[in-house]
């Protein structure tokens, strides 16, 4: 099935790789594992031969091509000739940009020397017009967050779920909302929706606004000094008065105006203007979230004083008034002052509406990664990827798709240049997995000086017998083996059929070189380390876990085609001493072995401790019924830990193997013993210099032992079922450093939590996982990486360790510039893998992606993703609390993004009154999201949140991807009694607020580890009814931790909407039922996001007037 020379002799990798998707067959390529030796090897002395080496210095030898003038490599060429395409799987040719992938922001330096060769249409002129609809979209200028007119809420205060949620006011091509308002006024509501300025000329983005409703935001304004010029007197004109052009083109940007000195709900005074000193996040909010005034209709659009042109009424707004009845006098300056305002939530940007737009717009058709420094859909929206020649956004995400071609122009911004990487990660199944390159015993042909690997991005010269490197400019010689002519374009004629030429994801099977001490590995072993103190057995979690394995060893990763797991399992339980197991196959009943001495921890079996499951079964079935009777009676409440893991280590040490434990535990490690840890928790230190101890480790203990570990490849997954501190900080060490997983069931009971912890242990041992890894990021010249953020280790400054690696861990990696980049060459990644599969088989993962450069400014501001901007703003935060106080670390997170705002106000957007906050489009969410993360538990906790659930969650995060991220500090809210019963679809999501909540609904609430079910107390009974078989509200069980199964349509719409849900995260989330006015209500509302928090976090709108300020001040 592999690829290897003989490129033309056959379909090479047409095939998809079975058994490659997913948990379920977590095993990878449909091969058997040719020349896997057996023999094992001893302790990992050092880098590997190979694949450590050190990259010289950038900058010597940049030879240009010598001869033949090739064009320059790039990821998706054009089929020159007749290609063999059907070698593809899908008829999926791979020729550059299919007609439907409309953007073509390819840079010149793809495709210079083919004109006329690609038959392709595709081909992009130097400074050619915007003609695809990203580039439209990019293109989309200047959304200038109009009045702050609000929009008057239904009366209830509660009674928001029934209208449309606020999709309705920012879309402004369809709404319904704004569609009369923009027809009685004079320009046209497609340029009004654009947020184009009004002298702007007509872009073709206006021509195509279906695909990509555009996002209007209105905004608040802050009063010029003294007059009473409130945002209501300016007219909200919907896209009437436009600002002037804009020299060059039109740059992405909203306005939001800060809110009226008048507001009540902004403290006493107005704000003097410059400052608006009131709009902290402190000050209270009481009247935020009244009754708005009643008048004035939503208005989107362009507040006159976009443009610095206060005062200058144009002419559609002595019409205003009479347009809407009821309306103050917009406009007329002798009408009585305009009651005093909020700022209404509706008219500031909205998660859900961005989230929606992307949906309509970019969900139908694939994503086609032939485009260098393309901007993926967003991580809400679901779509197909198509590699041509980059790494799909499943596996690579970057904060800005265009970085800055200057060290000077990225420190000027402040936008961090960042990539958030998941190796491993899991495709859906209609996409192809990477396909596994065999080049024998010479392995994978690499750049002599860099060691990069060969990719879509390495140019070929001399008709073939030497290549450039797209890294680092060395020029080196192709390996007979490897050689092949190029046609008339200068490509090789093999391109297609090697996916290292032609895919940006792609695995090559790794030679011996890549293997500890020059010898193959074995197949990697899972050892299960159960903790039988007194609490665990109480509490029925020993019978538990016992009764789970019985089953669940059936399922351990199989590689493809295999038809069983290849790898070995073992048994330990401990508490104040450790129990090992001889499970091995000819004896009639497993031996226990008691190792009391646990300050020098040793295996006191070798034969018979890891066993092939198949082989043990019936000695390992006896071994897990014997498990509970045998401790059924203990009275040891004391445990041991750090001799668990050194126990563990040993095993996989005697084995010569890479390893898993699973570990399940239950207390502080109090027992004498290496590692012995005392109770520490202090709450006393929240909000002194010494917070920052409570998420250190009260050792270094761990941190050696977790240098141990990564050596051997050995990974460490920790089950936690804490009823009291146990101090995850400490425990959670080797876990974190060795790539493995924590879990976290705090009061563990059976009945309502064992469905969540089995189904996570299910899911944790079958999915896909990699050994023994190593990543490395290269870089072409003049940018680097820098730092490193997830669960890892590291022993020198470039090369990431993981003693393992699944499909969910994320590496985010930081880039700073060491050198020029030029707009035309752009930049390039290529992140490297070096892992041992489930098989034992070593092999080398490799993702490409191209970016664009850019020597302007607005070019990087177009084309940054802020769900990945928050990924990395948070992991950056989350480390920064192990050194400095909590409130450091928000201050300058606050500061950053200030600083990224104000420089795009500075530098991108036209010129206008300093009283507007100008956001750009695609970081139109960065506030509330910031807002977040500043709120969230680890930089602001509650009186709730224990010091080991922040440090729980502070390292969750820290391996998390985009899509984590982005729901867990901005959760999905759904109205379930808006859903749909008889279609597949989820209801649409509405903002994170309580004046959402109607209380005659239910809505469901997820952020990744929670699935809040809110029920209102106005509940119709026979909702009520079908949803929980209670007759009322006030029978609904808060204790309920799943929902009853009741054969109506309501029940099954709800569970499946559960289920689906459940599915698409890679931890099972907590189900809690909450009733209005209940208790655990308090709960509920701290995942609320958009108000103002019980802890004293700013609400969104708060916030906003807050950064706004900061901006200001920026600026001036
Ligand atoms: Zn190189």
């Amino acid at each position: 099935m592999s690829v290897n020379q003989q490129a033309h002799t056959g379909p090479p990798y047409g095939q998809p790789q079975p058994g490659y998707q997913g948990y379920q067959q977590p095993a990878y390529g449909g091969q058997s594992l040719p020349g896997v030796p057996q023999a094992q090897y001893g302790a990992y002395n050092g880098p590997m031969p190979g694949y450590q080496q050190p990259v010289p210095p950038q900058g010597s030898l940049r030879a240009p091509p010598t001869s033949g003038a090739p064009p320059p490599a790039s990821g998706a060429s054009h089929p020159s000739g007749p290609l063999a395409y059907s070698q593809f799987e899908h008829g999926d040719v791979q020729n550059g940009i299919p007609a439907s992938a409309a953007p073509v922001q390819r840079p010149p330096a793809s495709q210079p020397f083919l004109p006329g060769s690609a038959p392709t249409p595709v081909i992009q002129q130097y400074g050619a017009p915007p003609a695809s609809v990203q580039q439209l979209r990019n293109h989309m200028a200047g959304m200038t967050i109009g009045s702050t007119a609000a929009s008057a809420p239904p009366p209830a205060g509660l009674g928001y779920a029934s209208v449309p949620p606020v999709s309705g006011s920012f879309s402004a091509t369809g709404s319904g909302l704004y569609t009369p308002y923009s027809a009685s006024q004079g320009p046209p509501l497609t340029s009004v929706s654009q947020g184009l300025p009004l002298a702007q000329p007509p872009l073709p983005a206006q021509t195509i606004s279906t695909q990509r409703p555009p996002t209007q935001v209105p905004g608040f304004t802050p009063p010029p000094p003294s007059t009473g010029v409130g945002p209501s007197s300016y007219p909200p004109t919907t896209g009437a008065p436009r600002p002037p052009a804009m020299p060059g083109p039109p740059l992405p940007g909203q306005t939001v105006a800060a809110p009226p000195s008048s507001q009540p709900n902004h403290v006493s005074s107005p704000p003097p203007p410059s400052t608006m000193a009131g709009l902290h996040p402190g000050p209270p909010m009481s009247g935020l979230h009244g009754p708005p005034p009643p008048t004035h209709p939503p208005q989107p659009g362009y507040p006159m004083q976009q443009n610095g042109s206060f005062g200058q009424m144009r002419g559609p707004q002595p019409n205003y008034g009479g347009a809407y009845p009821g309306a103050p006098n917009y406009g007329s300056p002798p009408g009585p002052p305009p009651p005093p305002k909020r700022l209404d939530p509706d008219s500031i940007p909205s998660p859900i509406q961005v989230i929606e737009d992307d949906r309509n717009n970019r969900g139908s058709e694939p994503f086609v990664t032939g485009v260098r420094g393309q901007v993926p859909p967003l991580v809400t929206t679901n779509f197909l990827v198509k590699d041509q020649g980059n790494a799909s956004p499943r596996y690579i995400r970057c904060t800005s798709y265009n970085i800055p071609c200057t060290s000077d122009m990225a420190k000027q911004s402040q936008v961090p240049l960042a990539a958030v990487i998941k190796p491993l990660a899991t495709l859906p199944p209609e996409e192809t997995l990477p396909y596994l390159v065999d080049h024998g015993e010479s392995g994978p042909v690499r750049c002599n000086r860099c060691k990069a690997y060969m990719c879509p991005f390495m140019q070929f010269i001399e008709g073939g017998r030497r290549f450039q490197c797209c890294f680092c400019s060395c020029v080196t010689e192709v390996p007979p083996h490897y050689f092949q002519h190029l046609d008339h374009t200068g490509k090789r004629v093999d391109f297609y059929d090697r996916p290292e030429l032609s895919l940006g994801s792609y695995e090559f099977l790794a030679t011996v070189d890549y293997c500890k001490n020059n010898k193959f590995p074995s197949p990697p072993a899972f050892i299960f380390m159960i903790d039988v103190s007194y609490n665990a057995v109480k509490s029925g979690l020993v019978r538990l876990i016992c009764e789970e394995l019985k089953s669940l060893l059936d399922y351990l990763p199989r590689e493809g085609n295999m038809e069983e797991s290849a790898i070995r399992v073992g048994f330990v339980t401990y508490n104040k001493v450790l129990h090992f197991y001889n499970v091995k196959s000819s004896l009639a009943q497993p031996q226990m072995m008691v190792v009391s001495d646990v300050a020098d921890m040793f295996v006191p079996l070798l034969d018979g401790f890891l066993v092939n499951v198949n082989e043990s079964r019936t000695v390992i079935a006896s071994l897990l019924d014997q498990i509970p009777e045998m401790f059924a009676d203990t009275r040891e409440t004391e445990t041991v830990f750090a001799p668990v893991i050194q126990a563990g280590l040993e095993a996989l040490k005697a084995a010569e193997c890479a390893g898993k434990l699973f570990i399940f535990h239950t207390s502080l490690p109090i027992a004498e013993a290496p590692g012995k840890l005392k109770n520490r928790d202090d709450r006393k230190l929240i909000n002194t210099d010494k917070e920052k101890t409570l998420f250190q480790p009260q050792t270094s203990f761990y941190n050696n032992l977790a240098k141990d570990c990564v050596a051997q490849g050995c990974c460490v997954d920790l089950f936690l079922f804490p009823n009291q501190y146990l101090d995850v900080a400490t425990l959670g060490v080797v876990p974190y450093q060795t790539g493995g997983s924590i879990y976290k069931y705090a009061y563990f009971q059976l009945e309502t939590d064992q469905y969540r912890f089995l189904n996570d242990l299910r899911r944790d041992v079958q999915k896909e996982v990699g050994f023994d890894a190593v990543m490395r990021v290269r870089t072409s010249t003049g940018i680097r990486a820098t730092d490193f953020f997830g669960a890892f280790y590291m022993s020198n400054t470039t090369d990431v360790e993981m003693a393992g690696l699944d499909c969910d861990k994320t590496i985010t990696v930081e880039f700073k510039h060491d050198d020029k980049l030029s707009e035309d060459s752009g930049a390039l990644l290529q992140c490297a893998l070096l892992y041992t599969s489930c098989a034992g088989q070593r092999r080398l993962r490799i993702h490409n992606l191209s970016l664009n450069c850019c020597t302007q400014l607005a070019d990087l501001y177009r084309n940054c993703e802020t769900d990945t901007l928050i990924n990395y703003l948070a992991k950056f935060a989350y480390r920064g609390v192990l050194s400095s106080p909590v409130k450091t670390v928000r201050d300058a997170l606050i500061n950053q993004c200030a600083q990224i705002l104000a420089c795009y106000r500075k530098n991108c957007a036209s010129p206008s009154s300093a009283g507007q906050l100008i956001l750009p489009e695609c970081m139109k969410l960065l506030p509330v999201y910031l807002n977040c993360v500043l709120k969230s538990d680890v930089l602001q906790p509650g009186p709730e949140v224990t010091t080991d659930d922040r440090a729980y969650i502070r390292q969750l995060v820290t391996s998390m991807d985009v899509a984590e991220t982005n729901v867990f500090f901005y959760p999905r809210l759904l109205p379930l009694t808006k859903a749909d019963v008889d279609s597949d679809s989820l209801p649409a999501a509405i903002r994170n607020s309580e004046e959402r909540l109607s209380k005659g609904d239910i809505y469901l609430l997820e952020n990744g580890l929670n699935i809040f079910v809110w029920v209102g107390v106005s509940v119709q009974q026979g909702l009520i009814q079908n949803l929980f078989g209670v007759s009322s509200f006030s029978q609904i069980s808060n204790a309920l931790s799943t929902l009853p199964v009741l054969e109506n349509p309501f029940s099954k719409k709800v569970r499946s909407i559960v289920d689906m849900l459940q599915g698409q995260r890679s931890r099972y989330m907590k189900l809690i039922v909450v009733k209005q006015e209940d208790k655990l209500e308090m709960l509920f509302k701290h995942f609320l996001v958009e108000d103002k928090s019980l802890t004293g976090g700013a609400s969104y709108v708060d916030f906003l007037c807050h950064m706004h300020k900061e901006i200001r001040q920026l600026l001036s």
